[in-house]
């Protein structure tokens, strides 16, 4: 039988707030354990929980950014649970009337070209606290900094069809979040997280099988594996007549597999209620239109702009566009050297190979837009050739230096002056007669060789279009 897999994914953003959901505490990474917490995100009796305005903002913004309605009115519920990390015993969340429904993102892979993916909905929480297992002692600590830091909560509808098409949804809301501001995006620190649901059924059903709900995906490519090889468990399992057991799996990226790790529970399970200490929250049409006016332009808008406006093919402009800060780059260099294609090139060619070797991100680039813009002004101007730019490109990246001064300092200029390079012409053909012989025979593919000898004879200085043209001139003679 041919099976078809169906995916949804639940996405966890943590908002870049300066302080908790509920309380006035910094939502900082990083500092010692229990030191940002309060008697409200503590859980201590006889607390009120007072909403965070800008969380309701960068809500706002993503439920804009995917197309969503908004709920005028939506509720806040408590979601029942023990667990250490929880000190309250139930997280506030919101349930029957969440803050965002029926959105969309639109994605692209090379495998199914474009689809639009469902959003059925984005609701706004609190996140947990944080355990710390002591590997060597049956003992662990809790860390209550990250209790009441906020999150959304995007949920997607089961329209996704491959671990491609996954893959390429998580990149794009993650592309979206940063784009807004609103989450850093980071996987590996947690402060993007996902769950992956999936499912097979008979190629051409149309109703959903029973699906299984995979956690602990700290990365894009664990993400795609993960579902790799939980549809293939499926696939097994139900080639044998077994039935696929609705249930919550962790995925083990050092064993390559999945493996159970609880039954599934259900919504009602948790006996979700409307939190008696919050307020509706109520969002009017002005506040919707002012932050719709603020939204900046969005990653598939900026990838338009540059196919249609800068003429850049699909695959560039969508690399351009995919990170803001590249982007921005890209646009920074354009301002001062205004030519896309060649811009292009050089920002995922040259300087994403040199960020990539130095791990670091294109914002803390160690050659600054400009000056790579002034770079490519000067082969443009045919002071310098392509070639020798490569060389002063990586002294810029290594001193911090201008152009300008490199190519000053170190003799650069590109050799144009005819008379000089008929001389070296002269020297080159002197120096293989039976090259000449050979070409002068026929062998025009010997061009090349003449080239390079000049080339090594001017250190890459030569101006290869006059050493063509003198070349072709001598050859014929
Ligand atoms: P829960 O929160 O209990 O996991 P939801 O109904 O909110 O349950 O669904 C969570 C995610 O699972 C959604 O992204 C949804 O699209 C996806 N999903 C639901 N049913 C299936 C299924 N049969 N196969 C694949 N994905 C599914
Ligand atoms: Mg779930
Ligand atoms: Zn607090």
């Amino acid at each position: 039988m041919e099976f078809e897999s169906v995916i949804g994914l639940e996405v966890h953003a943590q908002l870049k707030t300066h302080t908790k959901i509920f309380c006035g505490c910094a939502t900082a990474f990083g500092a010692p354990p229990n030191t940002h917490v309060c008697p409200v995100c503590l859980g201590l009796p006889g607390v009120l929980p007072v909403l965070n305005r800008n969380v309701v903002a960068f809500s706002i913004r993503m439920a804009l950014a995917c197309e969503c309605q908004i709920n005028h009115e939506s509720r806040f519920a408590r979601k029942n649970y023990f667990y250490p990390d929880l000190p309250k015993g139930y997280q506030i969340s919101q349930y029957e009337r969440p803050i965002a429904e029926h959105g969309r993102l639109a994605i692209e892979t090379p495998e199914e070209g474009g689809a639009t993916i469902g959003i059925t909905r984005i609701h706004m929480e609190e996140d947990a606290g944080k355990l710390i297992h002591d590997p060597e002692r049956p003992l662990s600590r809790v860390d209550l900094n990250r209790t009441g830091v906020p999150l959304i909560e995007i949920v997607s509808e089961p329209d996704l069809r491959s671990p491609e098409q996954a893959g390429a949804y998580l990149r794009k809301l993650r592309s979206v979040v940063r784009y807004l501001e609103i989450c850093d995006g980071n996987l590996e620190e947690g402060s993007f997280r996902c769950d992956a649901n999936v499912s097979l059924r008979p190629r051409g059903s149309t109703t959903l099988g029973t699906r299984t709900e995979i956690k602990n995906l700290n990365s894009f490519r664990n993400v795609e594996r993960a579902l790799h090889y939980e549809i293939e468990r499926q696939r097994e399992c139900l080639l044998e007549g077994d039935a696929v057991v609705q249930e919550t799996r962790l995925w083990d990226p050092d064993k390559n597999r999945t493996f159970s790790m609880r039954g599934k529970e259900e919504a009602h399970d948790y006996r979700y209620f409307p939190d008696p200490d919050l307020l509706p929250v109520v969002i009017d049409e002005t506040w919707i239109e002012t932050i719709r006016a603020q939204l900046p332009e969005l990653p598939d808008a900026r990838k338009a702009r540059y196919m249609d406006r800068l003429g850049l093919t699909s695959e560039d402009a969508g690399r351009l566009a995919a990170a803001r800060e590249t982007g921005d780059y890209f646009e920074c260099c354009l301002a001062v050297f205004p030519q896309a294609k060649p811009v292009a090139n050089w920002v995922l060619g040259e300087l994403a190979a040199l960020l990539r070797a130095a791990g670091r991100p294109i914002e803390e680039s160690p050659v600054a837009p400009e000056a790579l813009a002034r770079l490519l002004q000067l082969v443009d101007e045919g002071t310098i050739s392509g070639k020798i730019a490569k060389r002063v490109f990586e002294t810029m990246a290594q001193t911090g230096e201008a152009a300008d001064k490199i190519v000053a300092a170190q003799g650069l200029v590109q050799m144009s002056d005819s008379d000089e390079l008929a001389r070296i012409v002269d020297e080159v053909l002197a120096a293989a007669p039976e090259e000449v012989a050979a070409y002068r025979n026929g062998r025009t593919k010997l061009m090349g060789f003449f080239v390079g000898q000049v080339m090594k004879a001017t250190r890459g200085q030569a101006n290869p279009q006059k050493v063509n043209a003198i070349l072709k001139g001598k050859l014929a003679e």
